[in-house]
């Protein structure tokens, strides 16, 4: 596994040479597949209860969404099913540096939502209610006080929603850094190594085969963000998912506007631990139209009226690379997850345009501060935008945790917690029975509460 990056460039995290594993276990405990922030805590929390755990990632750890998102933490504005998760995860943040000894950039450094009108500040009301029922310290501060916050912009806001303890961290550098401490924990952790399938034995399973051999075990997860549908149906166990991109950029080192988190119509932006702002134009959702988008619709249907208003339809090579991608395949043979080792879109150059006119209009004193770097990023989601944790019934022994959305970072950890008990079978004190993959089967009404 690669060592600690010493740099600020994000895309070294999917970008630095590969070297595919050798000398793979031949048996554990649990198997995880997938390298992103859901797998890698899980391992964490599994190997210091003493699990002999194998971590498969197919490219890079945080190679995906999880070394590309915006870096928020944060409880506010959150479906109500996923607050206890959340706050044990903040929790887990908090601790975690005294924890595995390396910096991730954690801080409480507060989150906003902004409000352009007093109407839109009554309606952000709803969620401060749902706050004190939980003891969190959202509120609603008027424009005089979210100037202390957020300095100099040349928007004059009504004023925000705003929770002090919600937090920041640096992606390309958190689950990197969780990994090793897994490792030293005592789990094996591999990039380059492809899960191509399951093997069964009477009817439960017996291994997972990966393109460098098999491994013997009798517990699996499938935590393979945005290829978690396309895995499981190629093992007949149906997990609707769709993805949207996300374009985000990296501004140079520049003057202190905010230190902590603030989403705009206009503009999502964060600062850096390097001094920077990470920025996004948070109200732009692009989806590029597949096979699955038509398989799914139905069931997306309320997350794409919730979403109409942000989201951008195209379609393009997307749909003939899914459509020509095979359902099944054997597993002597290299497999999908070989083919696309990192899913690696392009940042949309209009929506860069946008980021910058955005970032100058709001914060003219950064006009002359630099975007030295931009990616993109598939976020994964169900179709009601919270997770889905799981036991497949139909295969005993295999279970999924998949669909954080766009605000999966921040809850990892307390994920990882919640799903390493669910496969230890030990008590965590986190429900994770709103998660059933079973809810989009069984008639039970699909209600998105928090957009993607
Ligand atoms: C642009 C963007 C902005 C976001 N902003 C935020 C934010 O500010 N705050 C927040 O909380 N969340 C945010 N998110 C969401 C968050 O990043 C994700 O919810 C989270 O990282 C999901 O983690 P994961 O481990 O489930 O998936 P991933 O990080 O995608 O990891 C899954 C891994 O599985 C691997 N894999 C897949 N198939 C196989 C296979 N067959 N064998 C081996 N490995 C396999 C993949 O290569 C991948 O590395 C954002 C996401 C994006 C893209």
């Amino acid at each position: 596994m690669a060592g600690q990056l010493s740099d600020n460039i994000v895309a070294h995290t999917w970008t630095q040479p590969l070297v595919l594993a050798e000398n793979i276990p031949t048996r554990a405990d649990i198997v995880v597949i997938g390298g992103g922030i859901v797998g890698v805590t899980t391992a964490w929390f599994l190997a210091k209860q003493g699990a002999d755990v194998v971590l498969c990632e197919k490219g890079h750890i945080a190679g995906e969404q999880s070394g590309r998102n915006w870096g928020w933490i944060r409880v506010q504005g959150r479906d109500t099913r996923e607050i206890p998760m959340m706050l044990e995860s903040l929790r887990i943040w908090e601790g975690l540096r005294d924890e595995i000894g390396e910096d991730v950039g954690f801080i409480r450094s507060g989150s906003f939502y902004t409000a352009n009108s007093a109407q839109q500040l009554h309606a952000r009301e709803s969620w401060v209610q749902i706050a004190k029922d939980y003891d969190i310290d959202t509120r609603l501060i008027d424009g005089t006080e979210l100037k202390q916050h957020v300095r100099g912009s040349a928007i004059d806001w009504a004023g925000a929603m705003f929770t002090k303890s919600d937090g920041r961290a640096e992606p390309h550098k958190a689950t990197p850094a969780i990994a090793r401490a897994a490792q030293r924990s005592g789990a094996t952790i591999l990039p380059g190594c492809a899960v191509r399938g399951v093997e069964t034995t009477g009817g439960t399973i017996s291994a997972v085969v990966t393109e460098h051999g098999t491994i013997n075990t009798s517990t699996v997860l499938c935590a393979a963000g945005a290829w978690t549908s396309m895995f499981c149906r190629s093992i007949e166990i149906d997990v609707p998912q769709l993805r949207v991109r996300g374009t985000v950029a990296r501004t140079a080192p520049a003057e202190n506007v905010l230190n902590g988190a603030v989403y705009d119509d206009r503009l999502g932006i964060r600062r850096r631990e390097d001094g920077g702002y990470t920025v996004a134009y948070g109200s732009v959702l692009e989806h590029p139209l597949t096979p699955s988008s038509f398989r799914y619709f139905f069931k997306f249907v309320p997350a794409l009226m919730q979403e109409i208003k942000n989201l951008r339809l195209s379609i393009g090579h997307e749909f003939v690379d899914e459509w020509s991608t095979p359902k099944s395949w054997a597993l002597d043979e290299p497999s999908p997850f070989e083919k696309t080792r990192v899913l690696n879109p392009e940042p949309t150059p209009s929506v860069l345009r946008g980021i910058r006119r955005n970032l100058d209009a709001m914060f003219p004193q950064l006009a002359d501060t630099p975007i030295v770097e931009s990616w993109a990023g598939m976020i994964e989601s169900s179709p009601d935008v919270i997770p889905i944790i799981d036991v497949i019934d139909s295969l005993p022994g295999f279970h999924v945790a998949t669909g954080f959305s766009g605000h999966g970072f921040g809850i990892g950890p307390g994920a990882g917690k919640a799903i390493a008990g669910m496969l230890m079978g030990k008590e965590t004190g986190i429900d994770i029975s709103e998660f059933r993959l079973s809810r989009f089967f069984d008639g039970s009404p699909i209600r998105p509460q928090a957009s993607i």
